[in-house]
Formats: C-alpha cells, sequence, structure tokens
C-alpha cells in the first residue's frame, strides 16, 4: 500500500491531503525563508494516530515535520526533506485545569487564543504567560521553542513552565513526563530526570509532543502601564539592572522607532500588577522615583501624557508592542530574536539601525527583558512578501544580525537553517557530538523534522 493509502487508513479521508493547494499551502510559511516541499499534509486527532503515522513513516523512511501554527517565521515547520507535515492543531482538547495546583493539561493543537478565552470563561483567576504572537499559534509550540509571554520577565521563559509531557518517541512509543510519569497528577517536572529537556529546543527532532502541562498563575485585579524615556543608550543596561533590582515588576519591554519623530526615542514600558490599589500605587512610585534619581537624575523623563489608545495596547493580554514596525506594502515581518547579555545592548542598538539603513529599512526595535536578566533582542525586519529581492535584503538583514548576535556574545531563538548553521560552528565540539548522539539515539531512522539542528547541514 502507498503512504498516502496508509495514512488514509489511520485518519481517514477527511485528515490527510496531497492535493496541490494543500501541498502549497504548508510548503512556506509567512517569512522571508524560500519556499521547500510537503508532501502529505496529515491532521491527526489522537496520541495513537499519531503513533500509527510515526510507525509508518518508520517503515516507508518518509521525514515527518511536526507543526502548530507555524508562525516562528524561521519555517521551522515547513520540511527540508519533503515527507509528512503533522499539523497537530486537530489535537485541540483542554483536558484539565487544575485551580488548586495551577496548571492546565492541554493537547498540542490547543491554541494561544483557545486557552486565553477559556481560562477567561472559567477559571478568571488564572493566566497563562500569553506571548506576543498570533492568537493562532499553538502553547505547545512555543514551550518547547523556549518562547517568552507576558508574565516571562517575572515568572521565566514559557519552556520553565511545563510541569509535564506526553510524548511519541520517533520510533513510536509512548512516553510520559514529569510527575504524571509515576502518578496521576501533572503538578511537577521533578524530582526526576530531566527528561523534558530532550524535546525542549529541539524543533521536533526528538519526538512529537501530544500532551502538555502548563502552569497557571493568579491574574492580578489591578495592572497598569508605566512609560519612561530616554535618548541616552548607553545608559539601558544599568537601567534594566536596577528596574529589574527592585523585583515588582509584570512586564518589562523596550521599544523605539524612527518615525513618527516622536517615537525616536528608547521607551521603558513597564507593566506592573497588584492585587490591591495600595500595592499599585506603591510600585509605581518606587519607579518613579529610580527614573527620578538614576545616574544622578535628569536622564530618563516619565511620559505622563500616554494616549489612551497606547495605554490600551499596552496593557492588553497579549501586549501589542510590534506596532513600531515600520509595515511596508506587501505586509511581510521577520525578526532575529537575539537572546543577548544586557551589556551588549548599545552595541548591539547601534548596529542594528545600521542594519535597517544598509537594507533602505526604518529601524524599529521591540526589546523583551527576560529573567537574569537578559533580553530578547528583536532585529525587526519589513518587507514586501511580493517582491523577490525585498525577501532576499530581508534574509540578508537576518544572517547579518545573526551574526551580530554571536559577535556579542549572545545566541539567536528559534533560528532558521541558516541561523542553527552558524550556531553549530561556534558550538563546543563536544556539545555539538552530544547533540548528534541524542538525536541518532532518539531517532535512529533519521525521520523527525530532518535538517535540524544537523551537523551535516553546515557548509
Ligand atoms: C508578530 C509576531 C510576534 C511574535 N511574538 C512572540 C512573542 O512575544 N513571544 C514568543 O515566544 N514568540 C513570538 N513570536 C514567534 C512565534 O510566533 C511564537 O513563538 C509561536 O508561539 C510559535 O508557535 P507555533 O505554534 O507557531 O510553532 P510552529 O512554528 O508550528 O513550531 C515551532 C517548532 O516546534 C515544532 N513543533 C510544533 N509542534 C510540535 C509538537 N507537538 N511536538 C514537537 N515539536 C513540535 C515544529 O516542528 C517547529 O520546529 C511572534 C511571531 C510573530 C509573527
Amino acid at each position: 500500500m502507498g503512504i498516502y493509502e496508509s495514512l488514509m487508513e489511520i485518519v481517514g479521508n477527511d485528515r490527510v491531503s496531497n492535493g496541490q493547494e494543500e501541498r502549497y499551502f504548508y510548503s512556506r510559511d509567512s517569512g522571508a525563508q524560500p519556499s521547500r516541499k510537503a508532501d502529505y499534509v496529515v491532521l491527526p486527532k489522537t496520541t495513537e494516530e499519531v503513533q500509527k503515522i510515526v510507525r509508518l513513516a518508520n517503515r516507508k523512511k518518509v521525514p515527518i515535520t511536526p507543526m502548530g501554527g507555524g508562525f516562528t517565521l524561521s519555517a521551522l515547520a515547513v520540511p527540508n526533506r519533503g515527507g509528512i507535515v503533522l499539523d497537530m492543531k486537530g489535537m485541540d482538547r483542554i483536558l484539565e485545569v487544575n485551580e488548586m495546583s495551577r496548571y492546565a493539561v492541554i493537547e498540542a493543537g490547543v491554541t494561544q487564543g483557545a486557552l486565553q478565552s477559556y481560562l477567561r470563561r472559567n477559571h478568571p483567576d488564572l493566566q497563562h504567560s500569553t506571548p506576543e504572537a498570533p492568537p493562532a499559534v499553538t502553547v505547545v509550540a512555543n514551550a518547547l521553542i523556549q518562547g517568552h509571554g507576558h508574565i516571562s520577565p517575572r515568572y521565566g521563559v514559557n519552556s520553565d513552565m511545563i510541569n509535564g509531557l506526553e510524548v511519541v518517541l520517533p520510533t513510536g512509543e509512548v512516553c510520559t513526563i514529569g510527575s504524571r510519569s509515576v502518578g496521576p497528577s501533572w503538578f511537577t517536572r521533578g524530582p526526576l530526570p530531566d527528561l523534558a529537556g530532550l524535546f525542549v529546543g529541539w524543533y521536533g527532532t526528538t519526538g512529537i509532543v501530544t500532551k502538555l502541562a502548563m502552569r497557571l498563575y493568579p491574574k492580578p485585579k489591578f495592572r497598569d502601564v508605566f512609560v519612561f524615556s530616554t535618548d541616552e543608550i548607553d545608559l539601558i543596561p544599568e537601567a534594566i539592572s536596577g528596574v529589574t533590582r527592585l523585583d515588582l515588576l509584570e512586564d518589562f519591554f523596550l521599544i523605539t522607532q524612527e518615525k513618527p519623530d516622536w517615537m525616536n526615542h528608547c521607551f521603558f514600558v513597564i507593566i506592573l500588577s497588584a492585587h490591591g490599589e495600595e500595592e499599585l500605587t506603591l510600585k509605581r512610585d518606587l519607579y518613579k522615583n529610580f527614573f527620578h534619581d538614576f545616574a544622578g537624575g535628569g536622564k530618563v523623563d516619565f511620559v505622563e501624557d500616554l494616549h489612551p489608545a497606547l495605554r490600551k495596547r499596552f496593557l492588553d493580554v497579549p501586549p501589542l508592542a510590534a506596532l513600531a514596525a515600520d509595515f511596508r506594502k506587501g505586509g511581510g515581518f521577520e525578526y532575529t530574536g537575539a537572546i543577548l547579555p544586557i551589556d551588549k545592548i548599545p552595541e548591539a542598538w547601534r548596529k542594528g539601525i545600521e542594519i535597517s539603513h544598509r537594507y533602505n529599512m526604518l529601524c524599529s526595535y521591540v526589546h523583551q527583558v527576560l529573567p537574569g536578566p537578559g533580553i530578547m533582542f528583536g532585529f525587526n525586519y519589513s518587507f514586501n512578501r511580493a517582491d523577490p529581492k525585498d525577501r532576499e535584503n530581508t534574509r540578508k538583514a537576518l544572517e547579518e544580525s545573526n551574526r551580530l548576535t554571536y559577535e556579542l556574545g549572545g545566541m539567536v531563538w528559534k533560528g532558521e537553517l541558516e541561523a542553527q548553521r552558524m550556531t553549530m560552528d561556534r558550538m563546543d565540539p563536544n556539545t555539538l557530538q552530544l547533540i548528534t548522539r541524542v538525536k541518532g539515539l532518539l531517532d535512529p531512522a533519521g525521520i523527525m523534522n530532518p535538517g535540524n539542528w544537523d551537523p551535516g547541514e553546515r557548509r
């Protein structure tokens, strides 16, 4: 029996396709990477179906690329060697919300939007860490790529919030990780060997996560946004260090854009939350005083008259901080997510502006401060999707900002293949060998999202 017929036997006629339209759609994403080739698209509904598909893929030596929302912009869910795209969005059940221990158990296809509205309706005192990505992205893939959400500056990146997993291994066995592997509850990941690390950051090359338990957090009754601005780029590291040392904020991002002129400053956007008004006032005053006295005083201004529309956008969950981008006709948007030490921000800031200008783009930045403190420094580029030259320029700008990231001692987050090559070129050879051995051990047939974290892909 052929692959297509076998897939139909597993999931039925309606959830598999090798039609031209579906293959076109799944052969690209909305970023600037060139399109590649998907041969089959399958939407499994159950872990058992995923298992059967994986076993079939092993027998037929056909690659599998798991996909959530497909929104990394780095084509991480676009197949490199053809084969099956396993679109997980059909597995969309929220299986449990435990109010007492504060976690949710969800299937791999549950989107950010779905979990957010489910919690609002049924558990209004709880929230999950929501990235500023489109609502159609999946909670599971976001956690697996070490994404970050609106409470990450306070509680950690989203992969830190994983309590447990159910995974279909590349050889077809189903395996649970965390407290669920020894008892009925998903309340914690440790104290056990931390096997979640075998699936976090691997881009689907080590297994297919079918369920995930995600920590939830109390939703504060009061929230407010405070914005401060400066033109003293060299003071940013000290400001971040001081702001985070106070240890009172929920979210903290930095934005700027060259146009309109009033936006051409560095804005510190600080979201505070509290359970009472007094707590909020206290926190606000502490930050105002901090910036008032910062670096001898007079270096940072408090933005008193924040426009109500901006106030709303910053306080939305997720916030819409990316209004900074110089969106062009054609609507393309890309960014290098550079995870940088904060002392390198001034150099990154200046050199990033030069990169944008070299490719005739206006500079716009959105950076989120992460625990450490470190920063997700977004080198943002907008382009016309319909213009091949513009797409190529964007790829060159990404490559330059990836290289700059490494020169500055940082790392590229959710890197496209080229960025992964740069990472592997710089990696401790023993670490790279360990990665290769782990992949080989888990996926002896080499079927899982091949090309990613693959030293053979290096030039
Ligand atoms: C405008 C914009 C703003 C953004 N802002 C943020 C932000 O603030 N924070 C943030 O974290 N991200 C952000 N992103 C990046 C990205 O959209 C998110 O990280 C998103 O959550 C990725 O999820 P996804 O479902 O789209 O992943 P996919 O692209 O579908 O998958 C990502 C990787 O995980 C693998 N994978 C998917 N599902 C599984 C599975 N079940 N098992 C094993 N492997 C799997 C895929 O093969 C792929 O390698 C933004 C993107 C855009 C376009």
